[in-house]
């Protein structure tokens, strides 16, 4: 099925959409409240699904990435207590390049910059609204007034650092975890996730309040928090969404954070925008009607997004454990051999059966 749709929000959500929907003959517009692409944010680690996804929108090419496949959990004195595997294929992208390149690919004129959400009746008729306008979704207040965030009880402060990193590593303290990876073109990607009530305030120096909790770290973390000014520290409260019901009230559809916001201790919201954008598609345009589009792809997103949220609020839980950390660090470090040693098990399995084929021919 053909169609219009208008978009509210150009991010990773709204975009990936566009992308989609114009790629299969639908007329589209986005409306953006800024002038430009956000520049707010640092690296985007993508997991398999979500590279996939890009590469399905033919947004990958030319687009620098690094491998985030594998890292080190450490202990305050920096030993290792883990070691960090996300699933094979995961890139690092720059959330500025990612958002750079799937503008690339949409038709002149297609996003309205300076457009502000008003009200679901001031925007141009069309078959779908989609509403990408992230975690504050105003779209979302208007079609879904029941919606609700919650408070994850964490701050994230991030950055990129003028240094280099050779491989990923993150640290987990009490209440407070801390990273950093390569940067793709140069430099480091951090994050710190403190736990909200030793964040301090908002006005206050981000700098400041980060060499102060992470005095007592090991050195990787102060060289970071040496490197960086406060103007280059982003700080920012996390909430996460109350799971709904559905995505779709009527003719408008959620996608992205105004779906799905959730804690970024996992990784996965942008990787779960992306894949929205991608289904919203996909469903519209194998139905037969606008309502059943969207029915599928309620159905196809909804419970995989809210998955993402659980496991995020359960990583975030576990990073934020005050009391007993040790039972957790016994627990990650228990858990990081059972899953070396499975990955040893699949590399002699794959070994094994590539020498099998290499026999047979
Ligand atoms: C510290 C941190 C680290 C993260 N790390 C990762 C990671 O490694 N991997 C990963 O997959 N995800 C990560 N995420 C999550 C990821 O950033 C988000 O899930 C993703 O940006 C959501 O994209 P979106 O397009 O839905 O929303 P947004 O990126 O918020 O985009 C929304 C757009 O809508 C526009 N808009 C808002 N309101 C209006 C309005 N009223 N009218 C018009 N336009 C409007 C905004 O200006 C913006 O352009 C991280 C998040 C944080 C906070």
């Amino acid at each position: 099925m053909r169609g219009t749709a208008v978009i509210v929000g150009a991010g990773i959500a709204g975009l990936a959409a566009a992308r989609s929907l114009v790629a299969g003959g639908w007329e589209v517009e986005v409306r953006e409240r800024h002038a430009g692409l956000s520049t707010a944010g640092t690296l985007l680690a993508l997991w398999p699904t979500a590279y996939t996804a890009l590469e399905r929108l033919g947004a990958a090419e030319g687009l620098a990435s690094v491998s985030v496949g594998s890292g080190e959990l450490l202990r305050l004195d920096g030993r290792v207590l883990a070691r960090l595997a996300l699933p094979e294929g995961s890139r690092g992208v720059a959330r500025m390049g990612l958002l750079e390149s799937l503008l690339a690919g949409l038709p002149e004129g297609t996003v309205r910059w300076d457009s502000p959400f008003g009200s679901l009746e001031d925007l141009p008729a069309a078959d779908v609204v989609v509403a990408a306008d992230g975690v504050h979704s105003a779209v979302r207040a208007a079609a879904f007034p029941g919606a609700r965030l919650r408070d994850a009880g964490v701050v994230a402060f991030r950055g990129v650092a003028p240094i280099e990193s050779a491989t990923g590593s993150e640290t987990w303290g009490r209440g407070l975890i801390f990273g950093r990876a390569p940067f793709p073109g140069g430099g480091s990607n951090w994050y710190a996730g403190v736990r909200a009530d030793l964040a301090g305030a908002r006005d206050d120096d981000p700098l400041a309040v980060l060499r102060g909790l992470y005095r007592d770290w090991h050195p990787q973390v102060h060289e970071v928090l040496a490197s960086v000014t406060s103007v280059q520290v982003d700080r920012r409260q996390i909430e996460e969404a109350v799971p709904l019901r559905s995505f779709v009230s009527g003719h408008v559809a959620l996608v992205g954070d105004a779906a799905h916001a959730m804690a970024p201790h996992l990784g996965r919201g942008g990787c779960e925008s992306l894949v929205d954008g991608l289904a919203l598609a996909d469903a519209l345009l194998a139905a037969g009607s606008v309502p059943e589009g969207l029915a599928a792809y309620d159905a196809a997103r909804r419970k995989p997004a809210q998955r993402a949220v659980t496991g995020s609020r359960i990583m975030n839980w576990l990073s934020n454990k005050q009391r007993h950390p040790w039972v957790r660090d016994a627990l990650v470090e228990g858990a990081g051999k059972i899953a070396a040693q499975a990955n040893s098990r699949r590399s002699a399995r794959d070994a094994s059966q590539t020498a099998d084929k290499q026999n047979a021919a």
